[in-house]
């Protein structure tokens, strides 16, 4: 194995941070020849693109040498942090041994296998198989397929509808974006597909005055009920829905929502399909959304933190419910990907799962750093544009607003035309920190390897560009 690792001095070059880039020529190519996902090119081509080039820890370089504090692990998904040696090692090996082979014809590889056997370990107790896949996206298409086959095979194809919820997210394939719950997605390209329908969400912020967060959750959860019902639960195949949700904003339900869910979900045989892309590896401080939820799903999505993003890699989940069907009296499942169990991503994996382990990164997230930037990031809602700021593990949100009060909901909004969230990125982003915007909501998912004092280095930069944004908007006259 070692004669294949490469040498030092090789690690060293290519890790030597390079200076010289020509930005502009990089912005002119860009803008003549990548289409960017979920971008407005004609606008970034008038902006020019922030050309990134090198990462370490939490953070990252930009062309123009720019440090910044990277509050979103690239897109929910860094979590060990940028600069990892022994995963690129350990692809270099892998890409030298074996770089690619399928799992299609009666052929397997080792770490593919390796990789579903400790997945199976970490998952939640009845959880022994996992299909790969490249992305989160294609590992939502693929429980389509799986449950509405389940049913299928239990001579019930009737049961087909799948439901969703409004702003939920899932990915962006035709599949994946139908069970999302994202309008301007569903606006383009006659979404959702057939047998798809959608719920509210557990957002508290939209309750209705003067109802608990406890009551509220039950009312969520109780929109299933009515939906199942609605339908006919026996047309009524599987429930799906991100535990924390990402996306939509960093939506953090009522603790009573996801018990009465599953409550749900028991009472009417209803499959119950996490979305773990963002929950799964330790952002909740547990390894899966679902213990913290204390629920059961029968399906778990992942992708994004099993590898930390260093190779793409997805997957789902099978829990034993689906499996023992799939499998006794499955015959063949006319699914899969050319690469579903990826050597080199299976590779990046194993590496990723161990250094989570060994760092003890869960642990932190529970007990540590995740209490801390709790309660640091709490202590942002005394500033004047902070309507509600809430955490969970390491994920947490904050809401502009143009008046605050007591009750977030007693605050009142901006004008969503006016974009404030827009323009507080920007100014997040003047002070070197990256924290996305949802609308007015500023949202953040660091690397899980943050440590207390980069949690204060975060706050500090998140204050400093709150105040820079409540500058800016005094003298448009908008507060
Ligand atoms: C990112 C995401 C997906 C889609 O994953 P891709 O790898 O972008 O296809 C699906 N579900 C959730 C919850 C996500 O956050």
């Amino acid at each position: 194995m070692t004669t294949n690792t490469p040498d030092a001095a090789f690690l060293a070059s290519i890790k030597t941070p390079q200076q010289d880039f020509d930005t502009a020529a990089i912005r002119q190519l860009d803008s003549a020849h990548f289409l960017h996902p979920f971008t407005d090119h004609g606008s970034l081509a008038e902006k020019g693109a922030r050309v990134m080039v090198r990462g370490e820890g939490i953070y990252l370089w930009d062309s123009e040498g720019h440090k910044i504090l990277d509050g979103m692990s690239g897109l929910w998904c860094v979590n060990v942090g940028y600069g990892r040696t022994s995963i690129s090692q350990a692809v270099y090996r892998q890409m030298e041994t074996l770089p690619f082979y399928n799992s299609f014809f009666n052929t397997t590889n080792v770490p593919a296998v390796t990789l579903a056997a400790q997945l199976a370990q970490l998952a939640p107790a009845p959880f022994k198989h996992v299909f790969f896949t490249s992305s989160g996206s294609e590992a939502n298409d693929t429980n389509v397929r799986l449950v509405r086959r389940y049913w299928d095979l239990l001579g019930h194809p009737e049961r087909h509808t799948i439901i969703g919820r409004v702003n939920g997210y899932h990915g962006s394939t035709m599949a994946g974006a139908s069970l999302g719950g994202m309008a301007g997605m569903h606006a383009q390209g006659g979404l959702p597909i057939p047998g798809i329908v959608h719920i509210g969400q557990p957002n508290y912020a939209e309750a209705p005055k003067g109802m608990t967060e406890a009551e509220f959750g039950i009312v969520a959860a109780g929109w299933l009920e009515q939906k199942i019902l609605e339908l006919g639960p026996d047309k009524v195949a599987a429930f799906i829905g991100e535990p924390v949700q990402g996306a939509g904003g960093v939506i953090i339900p009522p603790p009573t929502y996801w018990p009465e869910i599953q409550r749900i979900c028991d009472k009417y045989d209803v499959l119950l399909i996490a979305d773990e892309v963002i929950t799964g590896f330790g952002r909740l401080g547990t390894w899966f959304g679902s213990e913290l939820m204390q629920i059961q799903p029968d399906l778990i999505t992942f992708a994004k933190g099993v590898t930390s993003g260093y190779v793409p890699l997805g997957g789902v989940l099978v829990g034993s419910r689906v499996a023992h069907v799939l499998i006794e009296k499955g015959g063949e499942f006319n699914h899969g990907f050319t690469y579903s169990g990826h050597p080199v991503a299976c590779a990046a994996a194993l590496e990723n799962l161990r250094i989570i382990q060994d760092e003890q990164l869960v642990n932190a997230v529970a007990v540590d750093t995740g209490p801390y930037l709790k309660q640091k990031f709490a202590s942002l809602s005394d500033h004047p544009l902070v309507g509600h700021a809430d955490s969970l593990g390491f994920v947490a949100g904050l809401n502009l607003v143009r008046k605050k009060a007591e009750h977030l909901h007693d605050c009142v909004p901006f004008d969503q035309a006016l974009h404030v969230g827009m323009i507080c990125r920007g100014y997040m982003f003047a002070n070197g920190i990256i924290m996305r915007a949802v609308g007015d909501r500023m949202i953040v998912a660091p690397p899980l390897v943050m440590t207390q004092a980069q949690v204060d280095e975060m706050v500090d930069r998140i204050r400093q560009s709150l105040d820079d944004t409540l500058a800016d908007l005094i003298k448009r006259g908008w507060v």
